[in-house]
């Protein structure tokens, strides 16, 4: 069996070479453990930071060990009575064909309501994601004006729906591509939607968001993150999920120019991790399958083949490659 080591960290943008494909024997289960053959693998701009050294909610990633991430896959051994041989589990030892999960930290997922890989993203840490910073964190409320960076993307286009479905007055994206615009308009139905290539978003901004924000949930940072304070009402509530626009950027980050807004504005801004809200799944799964069965939550998946590929799909996700969630398919 296979693995994805990290070899050296990265400075900047990560290359090829700050990782290795390692061949290892294949695992045994200890007492409690299960032997998982992964089936599909989560690609997640938060494992940039993680390469990086230094403290931060997780700790970062050891050099020449595997790399960590989300992954379903099928219990081909187990070693604890609550799994059989055959069940899916859903558990955060990606990046390798095989692997040993304590039975502990591993979930079952019932592959008769959703395909395996929805638990990795709609169903999963990203639609959490996306619940969490509407309803947790921005507080929406119905008849708010939400808008959404990274739109097209696994967070952002989940976000997009849920704050319709909760009854926001009108939805507002951004995504890097015309391809991307269109299907938030035509698939997802979102108000209106634009590239940000096209021109500053404080000036797209204007024209799409006329009557103001009441809700940002910035998944961009950076032009996106002072753009939209720019255009805030006053009370309104930005969730800062993440700020990609920066995670390959090492030189210095400048904040938002504006910041000063929130005062005028009485603006919320609140950051936000998502394994920080747990007690929020039971009720978000509920939802969701309620929304996915009805049409009200439909996703997009991007495929890559292989762990031979793997590192292509992380580098692509950060050019924007992926409509929807990215994920490695591994077949063997
Ligand atoms: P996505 O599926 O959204 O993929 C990332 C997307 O970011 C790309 O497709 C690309 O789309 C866009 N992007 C890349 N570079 C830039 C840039 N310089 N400016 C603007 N957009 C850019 O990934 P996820 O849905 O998994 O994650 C979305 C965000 O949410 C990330 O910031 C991630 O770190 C964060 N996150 C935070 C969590 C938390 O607990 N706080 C949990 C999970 C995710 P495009 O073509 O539009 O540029």
């Amino acid at each position: 069996t296979r693995e994805i080591q990290l070899a050296s960290r990265p400075a900047g943008w990560p290359t090829h070479d700050n990782f290795r494909m390692v061949a290892t024997e294949l695992p045994e289960p200890g007492p409690g453990q299960l032997l998982v053959r992964n089936t599909v693998m989560s690609v997640d701009p938060y494992m940039r930071g993680r390469m990086n050294a230094g403290k931060s909610y997780v700790p970062p990633f050891a050099i020449d060990a595997p790399l960590e991430g989300g992954a379903v896959g099928e219990v081909i051994k187990s070693s604890d009575d609550a799994f059989a041989v055959g069940d899916m589990v859903v558990h955060d030892y990606g990046w390798r064909e095989h692997a040993v999960v304590d039975a502990v930290r591993a979930t079952s997922i019932d592959t008769g309501r959703a395909p395996a890989s929805a638990y990795l993203g709609v169903l999963g840490m990203t639609g959490l994601t996306a619940y969490t910073g509407l309803v947790r964190v921005a507080e929406l409320e119905p008849g708010d004006i939400v808008f959404v960076s990274g739109a097209a993307g696994a967070v952002g286009s989940a976000v997009g729906q849920i704050a319709q479905n909760l009854g926001a007055a009108r939805v507002i994206g951004s995504a890097g591509s015309p391809e991307k615009v269109r299907y938030l308009l035509d698939e997802l139905g979102f108000d209106a939607a634009f590239d940000y290539h096209d021109g500053p978003v404080v000036e797209q901004l204007a024209r799409h968001a006329p009557d103001g924000i009441d809700v940002y949930f910035d998944n961009v940072g950076g032009k996106h993150l002072e753009g939209a304070l720019t255009h805030m009402r006053d009370f309104g509530r930005l969730a800062l999920c993440g700020s990609i626009a920066s995670y390959n950027d090492d030189s210095a980050i400048h904040g938002p120019r504006n910041l000063g807004l929130a005062i005028v504005r009485r603006l919320k801004l609140q950051g936000f991790i998502v394994y920080d809200n747990d007690d929020l799944a039971g009720e978000f799964q509920a939802r969701a399958a309620e929304w996915l069965a009805n049409g009200r939550l439909t996703y997009q998946e991007t495929y890559v083949d292989g762990l031979d590929h793997a590192v292509d799909a992380l580098l692509d996700v950060f050019r924007g490659a992926n409509l929807g969630k990215m994920l490695v398919r591994l077949a063997h």
